[in-house]
């Protein structure tokens, strides 16, 4: 996946692009194309954009229940934390990665797999916790 969150002028937009997951069938729509799986914006809110296995994203929706928590006051890294582990507690390890934005332009990943910060870092190993791999400050 390639994934994005931003905040500009106030206005928050997610999106989320990928070529599937390896072996796929012909015809398989992921989480990616869809609104609510592989990214989700709530306006005023915060932005999320996924990436892993569609079949437990879609059904999951780890983006909306992060955004739902932020809404509810949830700081972004906490909340980042509890979607990935809500996510993991229903389907397993190895298959999330998300990112966080809420509207003050603080920012969060999180994911539930060692794969992901290896391949984000080009490292052998992560030098980071595999749950959160960085957060930044917020703008205005
Ligand atoms: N989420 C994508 C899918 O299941 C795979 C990816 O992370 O790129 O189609």
């Amino acid at each position: 996946t390639v994934g994005a969150v931003v905040l500009v002028s106030g206005r928050l937009a997610a999106s989320a692009s990928t070529g599937g997951l390896a072996l796929k069938h012909p015809g398989r729509v992921g989480d990616s194309p869809v609104p609510g799986a592989g990214f989700y914006v709530e306006r005023r809110v915060g932005g999320c954009s996924a990436t892993g296995v569609g079949e437990t994203i879609l059904l999951g929706r780890p983006c909306v229940y992060a955004v739902e928590l932020l809404a509810e006051g949830v700081p972004v890294e906490e909340a980042a934390r509890a979607a990935v582990a809500r996510h993991t507690r229903l389907f397993g390890p190895d298959n999330l990665g998300i990112i966080l934005l809420d509207a003050r332009g603080n920012a969060a990943a999180a994911m539930n797999t060692q794969g992901m910060p290896i391949a984000l870092a080009g490292r052998e190993k992560p030098e980071v916790e595999p749950l959160i791999l960085w957060r930044s400050g917020g703008g205005a």
